[in-house]
């Protein structure tokens, strides 16, 4: 667990035991203590946090509606006065005590502000959150990687969510996802990549980070530019590589997209 502190808010990262590498967030005002609980998936370890720390919870906040991002809903509503708050296309995989967001709408929690994106792909319900330089991101990008579009999910929005909405943030804003795959994720990328320097360097420091107990920092927008291969479909390295693995005749930024996410799904 890790709390990061910034002007007036305070975002606890929590890895969840015995689960697929999942984070959940706790978010709050430091001047009012209200906050928001992001994708719970464990209850008991995110409710323990938030009595030790004297919070209220205003929201919990879905990105998504996989199971995995909403079993903890239920338990947190039991005992606080909080509402949910999802995308209406995720609205009947949770409990009726919600509200509706979309994009462009705004979250208030005590004196903070969150910005809501909407990121469909990894799913269709997928929504993203900014919150200063920051941006909470579910399964729609990870360290190095991307969610996959399995479970309702649709490749071609999820190319528009990345290269339309994500990759036009700032480079200095910071990425806080729903998953750690980092290593797993550097290595495919060293796979399309080999001679990537930066990938290189993120995989030891990456390693170096788990052999002290220790989980990866929150990645940039502008450091995922240099080495996810799933920002780099314009980089005619990964271009060319891409089409040679796939048999591809043409290069278009939304073909080699699509080539990367399925050279992933079976790597
Ligand atoms: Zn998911």
């Amino acid at each position: 667990m890790e709390i990061f502190k910034e002007n007036g808010y305070a975002i606890a990262r929590i890895r969840i035991k015995e689960s697929d590498n999942n984070y959940n967030y706790v978010v709050w005002c430091i001047e009012t203590s209200e906050c928001a609980v992001i994708d719970p998936l464990d209850q008991r370890t995110l409710l323990d946090f938030i009595r030790q720390h004297n919070l209220s919870v205003r929201y919990i906040i879905n990105t998504h509606a996989h199971p995995d991002h909403i079993e903890g809903n239920d338990a947190i509503l039991k005992v606080t006065t909080s509402k949910i708050l999802i995308h209406p296309k995720g609205a009947s995989f949770v409990s009726p005590r919600c509200e509706m967001i979309d994009d462009g709408d705004r979250i208030n929690i005590g004196r903070i502000d969150i910005r809501v994106i909407y990121t469909p792909g990894h799913c269709t319900e997928h929504v993203s959150l900014i919150l200063g330089d920051n941006i909470f991101v579910g399964d729609t990008l990870f360290l190095s990687g991307c969610g996959n579009t399995r479970f309702r999910g649709d490749v071609n929005e999820l190319y528009d969510s990345i290269a339309f909405k994500l990759t036009t943030l700032p480079d200095n804003v910071k990425v806080f996802c729903g998953h750690d795959y980092a290593e797993k994720n550097l290595k495919f990328a060293l796979s399309i990549e080999p001679n990537n320097e930066y990938a290189k360097a993120k995989l030891e420091e990456v390693k170096s980070e788990y052999s002290r107990n220790k989980e990866p920092q929150p990645s940039t927008i502008g450091e995922e530019k240099r080495y996810n291969p799933f920002l780099r479909f314009e980089v005619p390295d990964v271009v060319e590589e891409v089409k040679k693995r796939k048999s591809l005749s043409a290069g278009e930024p939304v073909l080699i997209f699509k080539a990367i996410r399925e050279l992933r799904d079976t790597w």
